[in-house]
């Protein structure tokens, strides 16, 4: 089992890597966000991309997720941690508080850059259970013992839903209040792709959602801002590593869930009807498909 991690505001870098290079993958889909670190933790395999590139230069809406993605498969990574920033629709979910999402709402309008198919290869994959219940079940255990060890009031809530808008503005207080009248949990601006491209890839995939604020519903609170955002975010960040360096020796060396099949019977273009070029173009996301 290789482990991915892709950070998200606040986590450009991983501390205490071993054996650290920087590999650029070729993609069919264009520029990953920026190079990606291959190096050792706790005696695992580590490749970690920052989602916004180290500077912090690109906006969720033009992340390059395909990209992303991609360079984790070819880089032989089979299990990836997303760390982001979201905010809280619900008074039980506070500030530095981590939700791991079990379901999402799509507020974007990225369909197809959220997908690597189109183009004459048609698939529909299943996102009735859109993360890695066996990561996120090692994940909420790790966090916990983490929190504990470090005297911190934190809860790990173990499932929820993600609202995915796309920003780059925060919600305005309707928004914010029609999705807390669904009963929705947190909402960010980046996962989801993530969620879909990881699942089409066969890639295990879990966010860690680190909350930094309650949106702009909450009027004893106040409104969003990113002074109240920054402070949390310093420290959920320092969190979100501390987390990472114990998952790395828990994550399990061989993969149990269905993630790794998931595409089996999603392809609908028959085998025959799919040309070299697709194969070309498609890379690494049909080679296992190829022959049909
Ligand atoms: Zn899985």
């Amino acid at each position: 089992m290789k482990l991915g991690v892709i950070g998200g505001s606040g986590v450009y870098e991983i501390e205490g890597l071993q054996n650290v290079c920087y590999e650029a993958p070729d993609t069919p889909f264009g520029e990953p966000s920026d190079q990606y670190c291959c190096a050792e933790l706790n005696g695992v395999e580590l490749v970690f991309l920052p989602r916004h590139g180290r500077q912090h230069r690109i906006m969720p809406s033009e992340i390059n997720h395909r990209a992303n993605i991609y360079g984790f498969k070819a880089l032989g990574v089979d299990c990836l941690i997303s760390i982001s920033a979201v905010g809280s629709l619900k008074e039980s979910i506070s500030p530095r508080d981590i939700v791991l999402p079990d379901q999402y709402y799509d507020r974007t309008k990225k369909s197809l850059e959220h997908t690597f198919f189109g183009n004459g290869v048609v698939a529909h994959v299943s996102m009735a259970d859109p993360t890695c219940p066996s990561l996120r079940e090692t994940m909420a255990a790790t966090a916990r013992d983490v929190i504990k060890k470090e005297g911190l009031p934190n809860c790990v809530h173990a499932g929820g839903t993600y609202v995915n808008m796309e920003g780059p503005q925060f919600s305005t207080r309707a928004e914010s209040n029609v999705y807390r009248s669904h009963g929705f949990d947190v909402i960010g601006m980046t996962s989801l792709g993530e969620a879909k491209l990881c699942r089409e890839a066969e890639i295990c995939y879990q966010p860690m959602a680190m909350v930094t604020d309650y949106d702009c519903w909450h009027e004893e609170a106040g409104n969003v801002t990113v002074e109240m955002v920054m402070g949390h975010l310093v420290a959920n960040t320092q969190l979100a590593k501390a987390i990472v360096i114990e998952l790395a020796g828990q994550v399990g060396r061989e993969r149990s869930c269905s993630c790794r099949s998931a595409m089996e019977s999603a392809i609908l273009t028959p085998a025959a009807a799919i040309t070299d070029a697709d194969r070309e173009r498609f890379g690494l996301i049909l080679a296992r498909h190829a022959d049909g």
